[in-house]
């Protein structure tokens, strides 16, 4: 490195003034009132303190003072002019002296005033030069060095580092900043030609220092940011702005400026780190984010969001419209109720709000809101989203099993009262009968058959009342017996319909019988059950009587059994529930037979067993037709039927 920074500095340095050096001052006592700027100039004085009265005093040597006021006051009084040479002393300490011409200008108040016309007789306290053009030099010479201390002093005030490097990129120059910012001496970075590449910080070093080299060699000015290490190992971060100064389009100079920006690096350092936490807690937690400003631009979300939404990335630029809204919308199941509550928000900037969101794919969010304020001013709003459909979904299903456990105790409950009665009923005329039977033997009175078949009829209904009620455990236990074989339908068919056809007074048992052998694989003993079960049903449901109608036909691969009545019928939205344990329509009281709910619900594990399936097909008021389809075994040869309905033996 070569030079020193003072050697490398060339301000421009002003010429000694050409214009007249005047000043003007009061008669009496001669004291200065004004001062021509060219005069200022050359005194080293600035503008605010060019002029002032006690002037002369401060800056004449006492020893040429006495001389100067007595040819000021010769002057006036004898209205010519009178010149006078002193010598006076400048700010940074020089001595100029100067030749003074004194004449009074008369005003028309007769005060008049002393004009001065000042000429630089050379500099130093010494005897008059008469040569006026050395002492010109030496006046200029005053000022450069004047001048080239105030730029200095300037350079040095800069709150950063002005340096200056040759093409070579050694520094030829660094202002005092340099060792107050890195504590290494301005000489060491001009002696040291790879100063500054050995104190870049490592990590930087590669970087900088060929960013530098190749911003230098196409000319560019540049600016960058790089760290390096202090006197006492400290790392600094400067940013340097750099300029090239060409000549004949190749770099000549570099100059540049190093301000320090450590603090705002590690501002920004610790804002990004904060800006990073605050987005990894964003995105970890379970809810979506969304935050808009007041016209409803996007200021922020979470991937969260994102995913729970389904919006599309171009849907997500920060600044932009929040334009997810329409995806939204599209999503839910109320979607006008959705939309006017986000618009009843935004005209209400600082309401609080909760909405729980149904979701077409099923889903249920629960949508919170609040205002975004910062220094108490509303500036946006935060939308949050928790998917809270399984929480949802737990407490539905808890309330339905809850619904149901209470159903099932209500069944329960009805189910033993009603069980309870229905034991009790043909206990009582058993009772009765058996009681007037002994009488009857006791008084030797004879006793008809008729009188016995009552009371074993109602044993009978005792016992199919404790049939069912078995045969329901044994359904619900998944245990009830089957002994499987073929089964001729039309003659399970024809023995049910002879048994039940003087069951009633009031109603006709018809068959119809099919025009074929229908031969089913499973249990004869079952299969009738089930029958005698509906023709049970068709005759205790049309209390008024009527017509029962068994038919049984093929219909493709499957025997179709249907037993039709003109009774009461089932409710349409009870017919579902029908098949299933303790059920009981709600007007089946009307029939005014007692029942338990349990011959359907064992009918129909009968016939799922056989592989078939039975319904209902029914009108309120109007009767119901039950029907069971049963697969036809594969073998079942077409045979006649005999006249009865049932095949030959
Ligand atoms: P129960 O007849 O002993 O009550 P079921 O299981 O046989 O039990 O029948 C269940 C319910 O179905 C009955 O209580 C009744 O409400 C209704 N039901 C069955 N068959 C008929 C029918 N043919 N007509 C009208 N309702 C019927």
């Amino acid at each position: 490195m070569s030079g020193t920074p003072s050697d490398s500095v060339s301000p421009s340095v002003p010429l000694p003034p050409v214009a007249p050096l005047l000043w003007m001052g009061e008669r009496e006592p001669p004291r200065l009132r004004w001062l021509s700027r060219s005069l200022a100039q050359v005194l080293g004085r600035r503008d605010g303190e060019a002029w002032e009265p006690a002037l002369l005093e401060r800056i004449v040597d006492p020893r040429d003072l006495p001389a100067l006021r007595d040819t000021w006051r010769s002057a006036v009084a004898s209205r010519a002019p009178r010149t006078v040479e002193v010598r006076v002393t400048c700010p940074e300490g020089g001595v100029l002296r100067l030749s003074i011409a004194l004449s009074l200008v008369e005003g028309a108040d007769d005060a008049g005033q002393v004009l001065g016309m000042v000429q630089v007789l050379g500099a130093g306290d010494t005897a008059l030069d008469p040569d006026p053009a050395t002492a010109r030099c030496e006046v200029a010479e005053l000022q450069l060095t004047r001048a080239r201390r105030e730029l200095e002093e300037l350079i040095d005030s800069i709150d950063g580092i002005v340096w200056e490097a040759d093409a070579s990129f050694h520094f030829t120059f660094v202002s005092q900043q340099a060792e107050r910012l890195l504590g290494y001496p301005a000489r060491q970075w001009i002696e040291d030609p790879s100063f500054w590449v050995k104190h870049l910080h490592p990590d930087d070093r590669d970087w900088a220092a060929s960013f530098c080299r190749e911003s230098a060699e196409r000319c560019l000015p540049h600016e960058f940011e790089y760290r390096m290490l202090t006197a006492d190992g400290r790392v600094v971060w400067l940013r340097d702005l750099v300029t090239v100064l060409t000549d004949a389009g190749r770099p000549h100079r570099l100059r540049g400026i190093m301000v320090d920006v450590t603090q705002q690096r590690g501002a920004q350092e610790r804002l990004e780190r904060t800006v990073s936490l605050l987005e990894a807690t964003l995105d970890a937690t379970t809810d979506g984010l969304l935050v808009v400003d007041r016209e409803g631009r996007l200021t922020a979300y979470n991937r969260r969001f994102q995913r729970m939404w389904g919006v599309s990335e171009d849907l997500l630029t920060v600044g932009q419209d929040a334009r997810m809204l329409e995806t939204a919308r599209a999503q839910v199941r109320d979607p006008e109720q959705f939309v006017a509550r986000v618009r009843a928000l935004y005209e209400t900037p600082d309401a609080d709000s909760f909405d729980i969101i149904e979701l077409n794919d099923g889903r249920v969010m629960e949508r919170s809101s609040q205002p975004q304020r910062h220094g108490g001013v509303l500036t946006g709003r935060v939308w949050s989203f928790r998917d809270v459909t399984q929480r949802v979904r737990a407490a539905r299903e808890r309330e339905r099993l809850l619904r149901e456990a209470h159903e099932a105790i209500q069944v329960r409950d009805d189910f033993l009262s009603i069980a309870s009665h229905e034991l009790k009923t043909p206990l009582t005329p058993l009772r009765l009968l058996l009681q007037s039977l002994r009488n009857a033997l006791v008084a030797g009175q004879p006793v008809t058959p008729e009188r016995v078949d009552k009371a074993l009829g109602q044993v009978r209904r005792l016992a199919s009342l404790v049939n069912d009620l078995l045969d329901a455990s044994l359904v619900g236990a998944g245990r009830l017996d089957m002994q499987r074989g073929p089964v001729p339908l039309q003659d399970v068919v024809r023995d049910v319909s002879s048994d039940f056809r003087d069951a009633s007074e009031r109603h006709v048992v018809t068959y119809e019988a099919p025009s074929e052998a229908l031969i089913v694989q499973g249990d004869r003993g079952r299969l009738t059950q089930v029958l005698s079960n509906l023709v049970e049903n068709a005759i205790k449901y049309s209390p008024l009587g009527g017509a029962v109608r068994i038919s049984l036909v093929r219909e493709g691969t499957a025997a179709v059994l249907s037993v039709t009545d003109s009774g009461i019928g089932i409710p349409s939205e009870e017919q579902a529930r029908l098949f299933t344990r303790f059920f009981r329509a709600h007007n089946s009281p009307v029939s005014g037979f007692g029942g338990l709910g349990l011959g359907l619900y064992i009918c129909r594990d009968i016939i799922e067993r056989h592989d078939g399936r039975i319904w209902v097909e029914s009108e309120l008021g109007r009767g119901s037709t039950f029907r069971v389809s049963l697969p036809v075994r594969a073998h079942s040869a077409v045979q006649p039927v005999t006249e009865s309905g049932g095949s030959p033996p």
